[in-house]
């Protein structure tokens, strides 16, 4: 190929344009079908994207510019970039996945044991072909060099193309502002525009990679703020502070609403639960985010959706249980491998922690990690004169939906998406049908609420993590219920009668924390009461 030759700044304009526009292609697809789903005319998304595309092109070109004064020194973030910019894109384009911290947060923590669900052969034909060739045309067949016999023609030149360079991002920021200013992002929404560009190369992986090591991963500041410290819980119904019982939440994984049986699906996806006589399904109940983490921090946390932000700071419910002298255990299929793990601080406080690698321990090596391991878990907890909080944090159906349940499980084939998602929730309807067997005899509270929903492909979309204010309700509309045993039943009665009424209404993550505290008759000042699905203000 016949060599080409770039001033710096052209270069760098130049070769930012290709690698916003290039690798963007998987995560636009995604966007604009998201976008399309959540309302947006075509049209508008269009406007949009391309309007978002210019400000990434203006941000990654100014960036570069910090490595222009070396040529070499350019090139080798032109490798860099190529490289992890090929590699992100070839997930986004396989999983529809946004990449942000907790995409790399896992890239850190998973051993490579553990990684063979996400590692393919496919990975490397992509970069074989997306990668090596734009890496061999941008540092072998394109050179940086200035034309001039004399040093100061030389400077002249680069002085020109800079002011050049600079008048074009001058202008592209200007159309990318006054395309995108209806939305308001660039006055008022930090947090909207950081989510609309979070989708870039690759503006996605630096911002992602700086907010893990610099913002999330200190483990230090975890849970430092101990809620129950700063505003104590008490409780204001003495039968519950004088009597022993379980109060269980199980944080379900990528479990919708419109898949279960219960709520009217034609399929039979809860064949146990649907008999359950002390169960009060939830038909419309939306999840505080679409990503595990943020989804799981709010619904422990007494944060409402509306003012919420990722807080590692400060405790969340299971301190203020321990604090009223409950035990507490957390028990989790999901991943964690050590304590500086992006998500630990989510169980830190419990007294008893096992997450999916402790299980893995138990079971033969070559098995999957199923839920059902969990209960053996459960089953050890010693029958003490005590008050329990446990917290189950399930992976029920967390993509790949076909390694969430053993091969009796597969109920529904030939094994499309829906077919082996489906299966997965019968697999957890059995889990949880055990799971009430262990306590049907016993004084036990049950909460079931998924962290987010799941997109099976309506409108082109699939799996969850949308931004929140265009995510399908595919991803927000999740599965929940509360069970009681006869003998909770009994006690809680007429705050149980109070959540019946409620079954129906359109309801939140937003009542889970304070009906996990009133049900139980516990106040505190950050409880709110009418907030609490067991509150009525008739029977007060
Ligand atoms: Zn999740």
């Amino acid at each position: 190929m016949k060599k080409r030759y770039l001033s710096a700044p052209f270069y760098v304009l130049y070769f930012s344009i290709f690698l916003v526009l290039f690798y963007a292609l998987p995560a636009l697809s995604l966007k604009y079908h998201t976008n399309i789903a959540g309302g947006f005319s075509a049209y508008q998304t269009s406007i949009h994207i391309i309007g978002e595309l210019l400000l990434a092109i203006v941000i990654t070109t100014t960036a570069l510019y910090l490595f222009s004064f070396s040529s070499i020194l350019l090139k080798i973030m032109v490798v860099f970039f190529i490289t992890a910019s090929t590699i992100f894109s070839y997930y986004v384009w396989q999983n529809h996945i946004g990449i942000d911290e907790f995409f790399i947060a896992t890239l850190f923590e998973v051993p490579l044991h553990d990684a063979g669900e996400a590692i393919s052969w496919g990975v490397f034909i992509y970069f074989f072909i997306l990668g090596l060739i734009p890496i061999y045309f941008w540092v072998f067949v394109v050179k940086i060099r200035y034309h001039g016999r004399h040093f100061f023609t030389k400077v002249f030149k680069y002085l020109i193309s800079l002011v050049l360079t600079a008048a074009i991002l001058g202008s592209l920021l200007l159309t990318s502002y006054l395309l995108n200013k209806d939305m308001g992002w660039f006055e008022r929404n930090h947090y909207k525009m950081r989510s609309a560009l979070s989708v870039y190369m690759p503006l996605n992986y630096v911002a992602g990679l700086y907010q893990y090591l610099f913002q999330l991963r200190p483990s230090t500041q975890y849970n430092s703020v101990n809620i129950a410290e700063k505003y104590p819980f008490s409780f204001y119904d003495d039968k519950f502070k004088n009597d022993n019982y379980t109060v269980i939440l199980v944080l379900g994984e990528s479990s919708r609403a419109a898949n279960q049986q219960l709520n009217g699906y034609a399929r039979q996806t809860n064949p146990n639960l649907v008999g359950e006589e002390n169960l009060i399904n939830f038909s419309d109940m939306t999840s505080c985010n679409t990503y595990t983490v943020y989804s799981v921090n709010c619904m422990l946390s007494r944060k409402v959706r509306v003012d919420f932000q990722l807080n590692t700071e400060e405790s969340n419910l299971i301190s203020a249980f321990k604090a009223l002298g409950f035990k507490t255990y957390y028990f989790s299929t999901q991943p964690l491998y050590n304590e500086t793990s992006l998500s630990y601080f989510l169980a830190k406080d419990a007294d008893v922690k096992v997450f999916a690698n402790q299980v893995r321990l138990s079971v033969p090596s070559n098995s999957n990690i199923y839920d059902e391991y969990l209960l053996d878990f459960v089953k050890d907890i010693p029958q003490d004169n005590q008050k329990k909080l446990i917290i189950l944090h399930l992976m029920t159906s967390h993509t790949p939906y076909n390694l969430r349940y053993p091969k009796q499980f597969e109920v529904f084939k030939p094994n499309t998406v829906v077919d082996e998602y489906d299966n997965s929730l019968v697999y957890t309807d059995y889990v949880l049908h055990k799971l009430l067997n262990i306590y049907r005899d016993e004084k036990a509270f049950v909460f079931f609420a998924s962290d987010h929903g799941e997109s099976l492909g309506e409108n082109g979309i699939y799996l969850h993590a949308s931004a929140f204010d265009t995510a399908p309700r595919e991803q927000t509309h999740v599965f929940s219920f509360v069970w009681a045993s006869q003998a909770m039943k009994n006690m809680m009665g007429d705050k149980f009668n109070n959540i019946k009424t409620k079954k129906d209404l359109p309801l939140s993550h937003d009542n889970l924390f304070p009906s996990m505290f009133d049900c139980m008759g516990i106040e505190s000042s950050i409880v709110d009461k009418s907030l609490s699905l067991c509150y009525s203000p008739i029977s007060e």
